[in-house]
């Protein structure tokens, strides 16, 4: 197994306010229970960068989601709960987004598209403790995240699993162009790969 790695409180903070939107209060704590991450139960981690927290702790709360609900209905709920992350984040610690400042008025869609991706990996890797970076492709940008906490999410399956990204990649694409973009795991850590790979059409949906 990969070695842990410290996060800012702010990242474990604004995952588990997204659980509680889409779950409901008693369903965060259920899954908090589950995790074995009671501590947490009415304590989040404080709205600060200091790296208290680990990715072991984000990991094993977005697997006992997945275990909560079972591997096909928990997709949904993961993607909406990563759609949250991004809102959380922009609202209450944009830094782990790294948006600040970022002018986006006046460009084309698809220069928006790039800003924005450059800027989430950037944050991911100065902020977040998480190596990311884009590559683009004809028709696909290529989000690539190097550490996950997906590499501790013990799966009886293994598979690509990190939806929450996948939401988090959408919503803020969606801030930043205001259209939704498909966007798909095709490698992922859990799954044995060496990075988490996120493939994003530049083409909008619908
Ligand atoms: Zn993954």
């Amino acid at each position: 197994m990969a070695e842990d790695r410290p996060m800012p409180n702010a990242a474990l903070r604004t995952l588990f306010l997204a659980i509680e939107e889409v779950m409901g209060k008693n369903g965060t704590n259920a899954i908090l229970n589950l995790s074995g991450l009671r501590e947490y139960i009415d304590n989040y981690p404080p709205n600060n960068l200091d790296q208290d927290v680990k990715f072991s702790e984000y990991g094993i709360a977005q697997q006992a989601i997945e275990d909560f609900y079972g591997k096909r209905g928990a997709r949904a709920i993961l993607q909406q709960i990563g759609r949250a992350t991004f809102r959380y984040g922009l609202n209450e610690q944009p830094a782990i987004l790294g948006v600040a400042g970022l002018a986006l008025r006046l460009l084309p869609a698809r220069t928006r598209m790039k800003l924005i991706l450059g800027r989430l990996a950037e944050a991911d890797t100065k902020t977040v403790n998480q190596p990311a970076h884009v590559e683009e492709e004809d028709d696909a940008f290529i989000f690539v995240v190097e550490a996950c906490p997906c590499a501790f999410r013990e799966r009886k399956e293994k598979g690509v699993c990190c939806f929450t990204t996948v939401g988090a990649l959408q919503e803020g694409l969606k801030w930043a162009t205001g259209n939704h973009y498909r966007v798909h795991e095709t490698t992922c850590i859990n799954a044995g790969d060496d990075a988490c790979r996120y493939h994003i059409e530049k083409e909008p949906e619908g």
